[in-house]
């Protein structure tokens, strides 16, 4: 058994095909700068890891979705400011404002509490007008632009550093997206005319290898930092996943023929099954909708169906053909042989889904 691999579940992250996939969009976008997106736990690799083994990277922001993320961001050390994606309650202003966070700015309210706070501090607020080109999520409509500019300049405490939107369909819609794109470049030229600033972002994963934004010059990088992109493109191969997740066999049995295995017995053996069960369920991530899905994990070199319903701590699978298997051995949950993209599938989600949800009693180990 490796010194550092917990005995039960846990995921290694290979740090430097995170910064592989930052350096295959860096070729791709040369002139573009990266926002890498770190919020829910970095997608389930862990904040704090990822946050550092991207520090000498470049990036120009960490994006966040909430205060707390953006703490812990700070407190890793590192220079580079958390982008707090989405709008936040009143009373989490201040702590923004406080610590120089970036933030989008999505309604006119907003505006006015951060100047407010940011005269009461001292200090200036950094600030991205978002406008919504169609998400419906948060922003302002493009209608309301050309008054904007106008307000504010009646908040000097507000500092424009950039404007950006979000694409709601890009890896499905084509067309709506394109719309989304003028929409932008609208939008940028109307808050243009009276101002400077100086990052315009729209594309995220889906849009980056597939779309020209010629106005933009950041993309924010969440799934394609990970490892996966969710659209079709000659650059797909070249990215790297970045976490392998295992386990281990904590048990062998042999049981008799049409005997039910897990809950509900939607699994019931045809003859003599040798079974192992694995420490890894539900509560750590591997979701109960790959229950009698046809998902399998990998050992020892050979694929082993997984039977039955997933439980919250366990699995079941079969091992009846496996040569050689014993308690303690290795299991790939995902992994190279595994993907991503397997698990999305059998369990019916998306893969944004299946990576969040890796939860924190699985230890997280660094490969430097
Ligand atoms: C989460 C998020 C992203 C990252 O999306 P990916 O598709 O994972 O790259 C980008 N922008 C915003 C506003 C987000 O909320």
């Amino acid at each position: 058994m490796s010194s550092v691999s917990p005995p039960r579940a846990w995921a290694e992250i290979d740090t430097d095909a995170l910064r592989h996939n930052l350096n295959v969009v860096r070729r791709v976008k040369p002139d573009t700068r990266l926002m890498a997106i770190v919020k829910a736990e970095a997608y389930g690799h862990g904040l704090e890891g990822v946050v550092k083994a991207l520090d000498n990277e470049d990036c120009a922001f960490y994006g966040v979705a909430t205060v707390s993320e953006a703490a812990r961001v700070r407190d890793t050390g590192v220079q580079t400011q958390p982008f707090i994606l989405g709008p936040c309650f009143d009373g989490e202003r201040e702590e923004i404002v406080q610590n120089n966070w970036r933030t989008a700015l999505s309604s006119l309210e907003e505006a006015e509490h951060f100047n407010s706070l940011g005269a009461l501090y001292h200090k200036p607020v950094h600030v991205h007008v978002c406008v919504d080109t169609g998400m419906g999520r948060s922003g302002f409509l493009p209608s309301e632009l050309p008054g904007l500019t106008e307000r504010l300049k009646q908040y000097p405490h507000l500092h424009l550093e950039g404007i950006f939107s979000h694409l709601s369909a890009a890896a499905d819609d084509i067309s709506f997206t394109h719309g989304q794109i003028s929409g932008f470049t609208d939008a940028v030229n109307v808050l243009s005319a009276n101002t400077t600033y100086e990052y315009r972002h729209l594309c995220s994963s889906a849009a980056v290898f597939n779309y020209k934004v010629p106005c933009a010059n950041m993309v924010r990088l969440g799934r394609i930092l990970y490892g996966y992109s969710p659209m079709p493109s000659p650059y797909n191969k070249e990215l790297r996943p970045a976490m392998t997740l295992y386990s281990r066999i904590t048990l062998i049995r042999t049981l008799p023929g049409n005997h039910g295995v897990s809950y509900n017995h939607c699994y019931i053996t045809k003859g003599c099954t040798k079974v192992a069960t694995i420490g890894i369920g539900f509560a750590d991530g591997y979701l109960h909708y790959l229950s009698n899905q046809g998902a399998r994990v990998y050992i020892n070199g050979q694929y082993c169906p997984v039977l039955g319903r997933i439980t919250m701590d366990q699995i079941m699978v079969d091992v009846t053909y496996m040569d050689e298997v014993n308690t303690g051995d290795l299991v790939e949950i995902m992994g190279p042989n595994v993907s991503w993209e397997e698990l999305t599938r059998r369990a019916n989600t998306i893969p944004s889904n299946v990576i969040t949800s890796i939860s924190a009693r699985v230890p997280r180990v660094y490969i430097p």
